[in-house]
């Protein structure tokens, strides 16, 4: 998909919608993934349904999408890449936990 189009688009749309819908279709992320993705997964070794996986979306407050460099991601099988986000999601619903903790003490 076009990249001043993806490009256009995120001021519009929902931000994880936009990411998923158009942004990991743009012709941009086609190009990193051609760049930076490797031929076995990073955590198991495994060969194929493999993914570019963001290990973060920022660095220093700002958005690296659209310039991601090869630290920022890595390459994940299917099933390790739901493992890797399945676990950012609880670390940050336990963050929360702790939070409110704080906040009630
Ligand atoms: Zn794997
Ligand atoms: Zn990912």
């Amino acid at each position: 998909m076009n990249n001043l189009l993806v490009w256009l688009w995120q001021f519009i749309l929902p931000r994880r919608y936009w990411y998923r819908r158009l942004y990991l279709r743009s012709n941009h992320w086609q190009t990193v993934k051609r760049m930076y993705k490797k031929q076995a997964c990073e955590n198991c070794g495994k060969v194929y349904s493999l993914d570019l996986h963001h290990k973060t979306y920022y660095e220093n407050g700002r958005s690296i999408l659209w310039h991601e460099k090869k630290k920022h991601l890595k390459t994940l099988c299917r099933e390790c890449h739901n493992k890797e986000h399945f676990e950012r999601m609880t670390a940050w619903h336990s963050n929360k936990k702790q939070t409110m903790k704080v906040l009630q003490n």
